[in-house]
């Protein structure tokens, strides 16, 4: 069982191919408020959660409410793949500009696993091809996060780590 400690105050980057779980985990160990996520964000700037062209929009808007939170001293939680090192830069840039530790939540389950939800889903609108190209970049990025910036890299492997993971928040 992965025992994961946060800070009370911290900025946190889930990062995970679609279907990794990053949506149903943030819900399960976060308060709705702490969590921002891009498809919640798309869906309210153009009504509909699959629209990429909505995307630069949408992250405008979830980067607005993040600094609203972050300059009030809250725990934020970004839900995006963050699979795509420039998405990183970008959160880890905002850390440092409220002097908060980011810390980098990781998802890497195999890719049969995610593969076959996208096959269960019928809320994706994209192909299936989309998600090894996710992983591909998510195993690229494994061992360079720390020399991104991210303080604290938990990663977990499978979806019985997924589920039996547990945090605690210290301060
Ligand atoms: P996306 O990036 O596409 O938004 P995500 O990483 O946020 O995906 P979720 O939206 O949480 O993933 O879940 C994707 C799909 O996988 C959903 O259909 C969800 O019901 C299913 N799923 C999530 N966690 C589990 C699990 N532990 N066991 C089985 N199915 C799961």
């Amino acid at each position: 069982m992965t025992s994961i400690s946060l800070p009370a105050f911290c900025l946190v980057a889930l990062i995970g191919a679609s279907g990794s779980g990053k949506t149903t985990f943030a819900h399960a160990h976060f308060r709705p408020g702490e969590v921002l996520s891009s498809d919640a964000f798309r869906l309210m700037v153009s009504g509909d959660e699959n629209d990429q062209d909505a995307t630069h929009d949408a992250f405008e808007a979830l980067y607005f409410v993040a600094r609203q939170r972050l300059k009030r001293g809250l725990l934020t939680v970004i839900d995006a793949t963050n699979v795509q090192a420039d998405a990183r830069r970008r959160i880890v840039t905002l850390a440092k500009e409220f002097d908060v530790l980011p810390v980098a939540l990781v998802l890497d389950l195999p890719e049969g696993v995610l593969t076959e939800r996208h096959r269960a889903r019928s809320d994706r609108t994209f192909g299936p091809h989309v998600i090894p190209q996710q992983v591909m970049q998510l195993r690229r990025s494994l061992g360079k996060l720390q020399a991104e910036g991210f303080r604290q890299v938990t990663v977990l492997h499978t979806p019985e780590e997924v589920e039996t993971a547990t945090f605690t928040r210290t301060r």
